[in-house]
């Protein structure tokens, strides 16, 4: 490590954040976390990941980098109740050609179904003492010295913290809501232009608990969208707590409703029965969270002349 690798800020501490701070703290000698949240102790949803209450696949790639990442962490996702899934096997798919054929035997196609703040939190325990949170402030803006960034500006939400902090290396990990384009511009900078795709996807969301003496073969089962005309979709999944996340989504403006009634009405209209019969009886053990910020969004930081000392990446880059 070259003197001139000190200090890193990440700015966000979701998925992204945690990754890339746990690779620089190999190159640098210290790495602060900067987010607006306040970081629960355990896995919960939290104001900053608004989508943390909706489903979230652990792809298998994804699995095995954080494997490489964080040795063992799938046996920890497991103690803490993820289940493990072989997608072979036990993911049950509706397309319009019918049911997927699940393989009967094993595969190397393997995860763990869970919660996305379960996913989170393991993560985040696995942080190592070189990587610093600070909790509670909302980066505001970058410092920066002949073009070259090299800090943040931040706003303490609880009013007692930081207003700035110089680092050789800034990172901007903070999600489709991303502010870093005002920033660059602010310091005379020309801001990513962006390519802009809304589908008018929404979706709603609950927990169930799994009825007893449940017998069903899946760990997670998806009835797909069938574009044009087919604009709904179901994804149930077995997680930790003996839980049940159940999803249904709709494109072009279909929105699913949040009411119990309407919610399983729209269930019970998608073109396969499965998903509503394994749901009509359960007991719902959430409240029904909604989900429209769908648009996708490309920021092209390819296009433009990013500073030194600055990155982008996860969903501030492309959502
Ligand atoms: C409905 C839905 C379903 C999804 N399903 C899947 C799935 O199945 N599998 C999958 O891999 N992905 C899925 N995704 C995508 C996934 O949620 C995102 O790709 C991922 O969370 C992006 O992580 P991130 O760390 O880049 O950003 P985020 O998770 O958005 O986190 C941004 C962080 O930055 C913090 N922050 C923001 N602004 C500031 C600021 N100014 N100062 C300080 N902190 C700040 C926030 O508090 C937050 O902690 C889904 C997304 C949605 C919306």
């Amino acid at each position: 490590m070259g003197s001139e690798n000190q200090r890193a800020i990440v700015i966000g501490s979701s998925i992204a954040g945690l990754l890339t701070a746990r690779v620089l703290s190999d190159r640098f000698a210290s790495v602060t976390v900067i987010d607006t949240d306040k970081l629960p102790e355990k896995p919960e949803n939290r104001r900053g990941v608004p989508q943390s209450a909706q489903p979230h696949v652990l792809f298998t790639k994804g699995y095995r980098i954080l494997e490489e990442l964080f040795p063992g962490i799938g046996d920890e996702l497991s103690a803490a109740g993820a289940l493990s899934i072989d997608w072979t096997r036990e993911f049950h798919h509706f397309e319009k050609a019918g049911w997927n054929q699940n393989a009967d035997v094993s595969s190397t196609i393997v995860s763990y179904t869970c919660s996305r703040p379960l996913i989170e939190w393991a993560i985040r325990r696995r942080m190592s003492s070189r990587i610093q949170f600070l909790e509670q402030h909302r980066v505001t803006g970058l410092l920066s010295e002949s073009k070259h960034v090299n800090g943040v500006r931040m706003h303490s939400l609880a009013g007692d913290g930081l207003d700035e902090l110089t680092a050789d290396l800034v990172v901007d990990a903070s999600g489709r809501r991303s502010q870093a384009p005002k920033w660059l511009e602010s310091l005379g900078l020309t801001p990513p232009p962006e390519t802009v795709v809304n589908p008018y996807l929404g979706y709603a969301t609950c927990r169930y608990r799994e009825p007893e003496g449940f017998t069903g073969d899946w760990k997670v089962m998806l009835i797909s969208q069938q574009p044009p005309d087919a604009t709904r979709l179901g994804y149930l999944a077995k997680i930790e707590g003996g839980e049940w996340i159940a999803t249904l989504g709709g494109y072009g403006h279909d929105f699913p409703p949040t009411d119990e009634d309407g919610f399983l009405e729209f269930a019970r209209s998608l073109p396969d029965p499965r998903f509503y019969e394994a749901i009509k009886h359960a007991e719902r053990v959430s409240p029904i969270y909604a989900h429209r910020a769908t648009n996708n969004r490309l920021r092209h930081y390819e296009k433009i002349q990013v500073p030194q000392g600055f990155v982008a990446l996860g969903d501030a880059v492309c959502a």
